[in-house]
């Protein structure tokens, strides 16, 4: 089916700027395309900073202090909401000109923002400052503790992944509104336009400008001036590992936030409803086209009952309608380039010569991947044992519950999980013994809310956790004073 006319009139050609100092500016470092992983066309282009523009930029973030209220703070979110409401449409379809990601997918994803936006108008506004007595002991006294939050005096530097155009960027930015701080974001260069876009319904909604400054780029010329750079208090990242551990290292003295790739196991025991374990296979390993941290990437299935499982996700996976990320009736649009497919297709394809077993899938044409599953996987096989980022749903076998958890935990990575089980002494084995930041019970390994607590540990991260209430946290110092009574 081709691109609605419509769609294609409002998305081509934008032209973007960087978003600093208030004004949209020009990058010194000229100009880079933005490309529909389906069409191959062009979306639109944005601009490339310079260093001395990124300096700029963390310079005039760094000599503004936010005059706003905790309610000034929660009115422009939730105005922001409003609007955002009034324009899903529009801002789904720029998520999937830009990714390849389905429409319903980026429909998906508008609400998800909304939900962060709503959440960070609410966290706004609550105070979390405590009051503790001091005459507790012997050597106590007749005063108080009282704690309370602060922004940071430093800048926040924020770079996001291309997996979640605007969630992404809502999870680093929101927070920071809520919490007075002052950030500066460098999108991926994959999707700018989503983020810019963002900032923009931002600003009309009463944002400060030097609250949210947009450099885009190429980050072999500014990532270090954004990570090092006197003014930046805090880094905060989400990526894959490699750039991760380089941002740890170059960060220094200085707070870091790092939630890094994944390699999360949906776990089948015998006793699971076998067709609704295989639904959650399905769309764990399938939504936002496989490109999730929290995706399924690996199946682990008690061998007793692995033949039949695989029989109802070949199923449930051949239902799973793909192709034209713009038709809205396909579950399942792109992966974000021609190369991340043919590198996938390899690694289905090694899998294959070292004895996996292919069940259905396995074709691709440019930047579009058949939902796949292969049985008969082993741990030792690089689909698995590397980050797989796209639709694929390798099935492993597994006979003891201490098998299973052996076998998560020999992972480097540690963000999430999911488990299907009603045995409640296996499912507690699972929260208390599996190496990960979430054991979801019965629900794929992504399943959270955009407020609760979100993060690995391991390669996937360090312990730092996200979700709208804990970003806030980490973005803020905790100051106490003390008084006489
Ligand atoms: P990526 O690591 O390639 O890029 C992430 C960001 O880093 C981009 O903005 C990119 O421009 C920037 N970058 C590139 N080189 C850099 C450098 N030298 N210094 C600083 N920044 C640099 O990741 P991606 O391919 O965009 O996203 C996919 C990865 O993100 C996967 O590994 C996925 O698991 C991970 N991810 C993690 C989470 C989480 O919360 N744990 C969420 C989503 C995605």
């Amino acid at each position: 089916t081709p691109i609605d006319a419509s769609v294609v009139a409002f998305h081509r050609d934008r032209e973007e700027s960087l978003r600093m100092r208030g004004e949209r500016v020009a990058g010194d470092s000229g100009r880079f395309q933005v490309v529909n992983p389906y069409t191959g066309a062009v979306v639109g282009s944005a601009a490339k900073a310079s260093r001395s523009q990124v300096e700029q930029a963390l310079l005039y973030a760094h000599a503004y202090r936010s005059p706003l209220s905790r309610y000034d703070r929660a009115s422009i979110l939730r105005r922001a909401a409003e609007l955002l409401t009034q324009r899903a449409e529009e801002a789904a379809q720029l998520i999937t000109a830009e990714s390849g990601l389905s429409l319903q997918d980026s429909r998906y994803e508008i609400g998800r923002v909304l939900d962060v936006l709503g959440f960070g108008a609410t966290e706004a506004l609550r105070d979390d400052g405590q009051v503790f007595a001091c005459d507790l002991t012997a050597q106590g006294r007749r005063r108080k503790v009282i704690s309370m939050r602060e922004p940071l005096l430093g800048v926040i530097t924020a770079i996001t992944p291309f997996n979640h155009p605007m969630n992404q960027v809502a999870h680093k930015v929101v927070p920071s509104i809520a919490s007075n701080n002052r950030l500066v974001l460098k999108p991926s260069e994959k999707v700018p336009l989503s983020a810019l876009w963002f900032a923009d319904l931002l600003y009309e909604a009463g944002l400060p400008p030097a609250m949210l400054q947009v450099i885009t780029g190429d980050p072999a010329e500014i990532a270090q001036t954004l990570i090092t750079h006197p003014a930046v208090e805090l880094v905060t990242f989400t990526g894959g590992v490699e750039i991760g551990k380089r941002i740890a290292q170059l960060a220094g003295y200085r707070r870091t936030v790092l939630e890094l790739g994944g390699n999360d196991p949906l776990i089948v025991c015998e006793d699971a409803d076998l067709t609704r374990a295989a639904q959650l296979a399905a769309q764990g390993s399938y939504r936002n086209s496989g490109q999730r941290c929290t995706a399924v990437k690996r199946i682990l299935v008690q061998r007793s009952v692995a033949d039949r499982f695989t029989d109802l996700l070949v199923e449930a996976t051949e239902a799973w309608t793909y192709g034209d990320p713009f038709d809205a009736r396909h579950a399942m649009g792109t992966v974000i380039d021609e190369a991340a497919a043919r590198l996938l297709e390899e690694r289905v394809e090694s899998a294959l010569q070292a004895g996996a077993r292919l069940r259905c899938g396995h074709r691709r044409d440019g930047a579009l991947l058949a939902p796949t599953v292969l049985d008969r996987v082993r741990p030792d096989m690089s689909l698995v044992l590397q980050e797989s980022f796209g639709p694929i749903s390798p099935v492993l076998s597994f006979d003891t519950i201490d098998e299973a958890i052996g076998l998560v935990n020999a992972s480097r990575f540690g963000l999430s999980s999911g488990v299907c089980t009603d045995r409640m002494d296996w499912a507690t084995r699972f929260a208390q013994e599996l190496q990960v930041g979430t054991v979801n019970v019965w629900e794929v390994p992504g399943y959270r809310t955009e407020l609760t607590p979100f993060g690995g540990i391991k390669d996937s991260g360090l312990g730092h956790k996200e979700g709208v209430q804990e970003a806030i946290k980490g973005y803020t110092q905790l100051k106490t004073f003390t008084l006489p009574w």
